[in-house]
């Protein structure tokens, strides 16, 4: 009788309970493996908002893990010792579902850390800086996803249009520097209002969501679009949310300068007058939505102007059969070089002004050294570009120059962050240090 009690009862809980534990043990050495990469890598430094922890408070729920969008496609949180941590820390945009989901109230979300300092823009609840005339909306303010630049970039520019003189005066209304989805939702808004406006961007249309790779899933929430009404993606693919916001941009004929940047606001009496890279726009009012991403930097080298230089790869099978050099070390250069090896024909040097790749994720160090050792692709490493010509590059090294045919040129050598053009027209900006 005993051991028929014991088949029925006990032996399935020991099963199911011996499952837990495995199941268990796996995840956390995923979670410890994931943490280490993330060491190695130099990947520790959250990007902005995050979560910070308490490991007193937390009672190991996992709820926080479940609930955090980007763990579909990626590691951001991970259970180690029966504990929450935030293991690829690199990887976390701030979409604050973790600290939603937790039932014991242990997860604060943060700006920066100790280490390293986040500079956040002193914002007003109308969106205007301490320089009267000047708004910020979007993730620039320090609030990071999609749904909120629309909604803020609608916000903002319903503020504008209280301004006094707004309306008057014989320069435009409004300059609305950006065209990410904050931009976008208030060159809408200020369209809808019937504004005098011009939208700059120096790239493309979607601001950092068209840097995301292809195929990108995208978690949001609805937001309200002027003109438009609801945008009501939830999840989504980066492809067909760029090609909504297209079709609303052609629907409406709203006009959008691209390849044109913000250089500098001086203030002039009523107004500013805004000078980017083509011309001068005197305005009433300016909206800053330039997002939190920064300017590519640029080599300043003679031929860098050429239309075969980019700052980042979109596709990489446009590259099929080129002649391609790609400029940078860190993991968007190699991740770069390696796709555009993969395609049929096409030949790669990677330049690099260091003697190796410390600064990139070990997984990407070794695929380029993996194909540099087979011949898909060349390292030059402590070389740099001394000119761009039509049908070639000139690198040196060493003291020595050498021509390389040469196609096509990506640039990957990080970006000027804003800090500097914000202090530079007089906005206050606070550095965090892991506060909220
Ligand atoms: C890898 C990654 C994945 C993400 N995934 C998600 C997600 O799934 N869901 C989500 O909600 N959010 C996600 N985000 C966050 C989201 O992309 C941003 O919060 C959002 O794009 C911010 O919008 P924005 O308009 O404020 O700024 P941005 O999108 O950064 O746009 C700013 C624009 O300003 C332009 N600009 C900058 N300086 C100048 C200048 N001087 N002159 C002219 N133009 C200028 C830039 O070229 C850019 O187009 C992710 C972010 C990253 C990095
Ligand atoms: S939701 Fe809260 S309690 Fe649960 S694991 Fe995450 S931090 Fe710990």
């Amino acid at each position: 009788m005993n051991n028929v009690w014991l088949l029925i009862y006990v032996l399935p809980f020991v099963g199911v309970f011996t499952w837990y534990l495995v199941a268990r043990r796996r995840k956390e050495t995923k979670a410890i493996l994931a943490a280490e990469e993330a060491i190695a890598a130099s990947m520790t430094e959250p990007p902005s908002l995050h979560p910070v922890i308490d490991p007193l408070k937390c009672i190991g729920c996992r709820s926080c893990v479940a609930a955090c969008p980007e763990h579909k496609s990626h590691a951001v949180l991970g259970m180690i010792r029966g504990k929450s941590r935030l293991i690829a820390p690199a990887n976390c945009i701030g979409h604050g579902a973790c600290k939603r989901s937790c039932p014991v109230d242990a997860i604060d979300l943060v700006f920066g850390t100790e280490r390293r300092g986040i500079d956040i823009p002193e914002v007003k609840p109308n969106f205007e800086t301490n320089v009267p005339g000047i708004f910020i909306a979007g993730e620039l303010g320090g609030m990071g996803l999609i749904r909120n630049a629309v909604e803020q970039g609608r916000q903002a520019m319903d503020s504008i249009i209280k301004l006094p003189g707004i309306g008057s005066g014989s320069g435009h209304d409004v300059v609305i520097v950006g065209a990410g989805p904050a931009g976008f939702s208030a060159s809408l808004g200020a369209m809808k209002a019937g504004l005098r406006f011009v939208t700059v961007e120096q790239d493309s249309l979607g601001g950092t969501v068209s840097h995301f790779p292809r195929g990108k899933l995208v978690m949001t929430q609805p937001a309200e679009l002027p003109i438009v009404g609801k945008m009501k993606f939830t999840e989504t693919s980066k492809e067909k949310l760029l090609e909504f916001w297209q079709g609303v941009e052609a629907k409406t004929s709203l006009k959008i300068n691209y390849h044109e940047r913000v250089e500098d606001v001086s203030p002039v009496e009523d107004g500013f007058v805004v000078t980017t890279s083509k011309a001068q726009y005197p305005c009433r009012a300016v909206l800053l939505t330039i997002g939190r991403r920064g300017t590519p930097r640029k080599l300043g080298v003679p031929g860098e102007e050429m239309s075969k230089v980019v700052y980042r790869l979109i596709d990489a099978s446009e590259y099929a059969g080129k002649k391609v050099l790609v400029v940078g070390g860190g993991d968007s250069a190699l991740e770069a070089a390696h796709s555009i090896a993969d395609q049929p024909g096409a030949d790669v040097t990677v330049s690099y002004r260091s003697e190796s790749f410390s600064r990139a994720k070990p997984a990407n160090r070794a695929k380029v050294e993996q194909y540099a050792a087979a011949g898909r692709m060349r390292l030059a490493m402590l070389s740099t570009v001394a000119e761009i010509r039509p049908g070639s590059v000139i690198l040196e090294k060493g003291g020595k120059q050498g021509e390389l045919a040469n196609d096509a040129v990506i640039v990957c050598a990080g970006g000027i962050l804003p800090t500097g053009f914000l202090k530079n027209i007089g906005i206050a900006v606070e550095t965090k240090f892991g506060t909220a």
